[in-house]
């Protein structure tokens, strides 16, 4: 039976880690695709264009929205953020998991399309780890780290529309558990529904 590809949605609080757990699980495992966001913050010292994201003007992006070429997409801290829609569905295509790591409303809107997506949403040991680590990070000024904890309390309320939580405490810990949370989903009944109906059937036949 083919392996059918899944969309896997990571949210998780700024500073959380998100980033540094996709790194780690794609190195690791060659089996991920990972989705390359469009927006129109500036980047990161460290960061490239097209390779943590395609950093794009207020412009390009709202000619994206209005091609179609975006997924989904949202507004976070003054920028706008969006997944490049063609990367995705190749990749489903093919058979590979793509993974998004996108906020909450984006994550609300994939869920909405991609009835098969699977949601997940990281945690932090502690609040103030939290900060010690977006602080820690030294890329954004006291204002900005404000507004991204301000927001992370906002997207503290919608945890509960993630199918799974995972706390990155220690980072090779949680990232095995993501890979095996994303090995099980494969073998979730209703992912396997076309599967389930062959034995079935060939089950009927062979008692015939
Ligand atoms: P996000 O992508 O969620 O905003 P990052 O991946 O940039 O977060 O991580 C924020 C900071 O926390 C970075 O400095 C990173 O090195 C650090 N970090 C990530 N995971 C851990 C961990 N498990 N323990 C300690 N520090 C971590
Ligand atoms: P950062 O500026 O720290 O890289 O990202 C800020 C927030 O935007 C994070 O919560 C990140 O998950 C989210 N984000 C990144 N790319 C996308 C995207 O394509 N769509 C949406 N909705 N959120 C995104």
């Amino acid at each position: 039976m083919k392996r059918k590809g899944i969309i896997i949605v990571v949210s998780g609080f700024s500073g959380v880690g998100k980033g540094t757990i996709m790194k780690s699980l794609t190195s690791r495992y060659d089996q991920y695709a990972l989705s390359i966001s469009a927006t129109t913050r500036d980047p990161r010292p460290g960061e490239e264009n097209g390779r943590e994201y395609f950093f794009v003007s207020n412009e390009e992006f709202e000619k994206l929205i209005k091609e179609d070429g975006l997924i989904e997409y949202a507004g976070y801290v003054g920028h706008y953020y969006g997944t490049p829609r063609k990367f995705v569905e190749d990749k489903l295509n093919d058979g590979i998991d793509v993974i998004l790591e996108i906020e909450l409303q984006g994550a609300l809107q994939i869920k909405k399309q991609y009835k098969d997506a699977m949601l997940l949403f990281v945690m932090p040991p502690s609040a103030e780890e939290l900060e010690k680590r977006l602080t820690g990070r030294g890329t954004e000024d006291l204002d900005v780290i404000r507004k991204r904890l301000a927001r992370a309390n906002e997207e503290a309320v919608g945890i509960e529309n993630y199918d799974y939580i995972v706390i990155n405490d220690d980072l090779d810990e949680c990232v095995e558990q993501v890979h095996s949370i994303i090995g099980a989903a494969h073998m979730s009944s209703d992912r396997n529904q076309e599967f389930i109906d062959t034995i079935r059937k060939e089950l009927n036949d062979l008692v015939k």
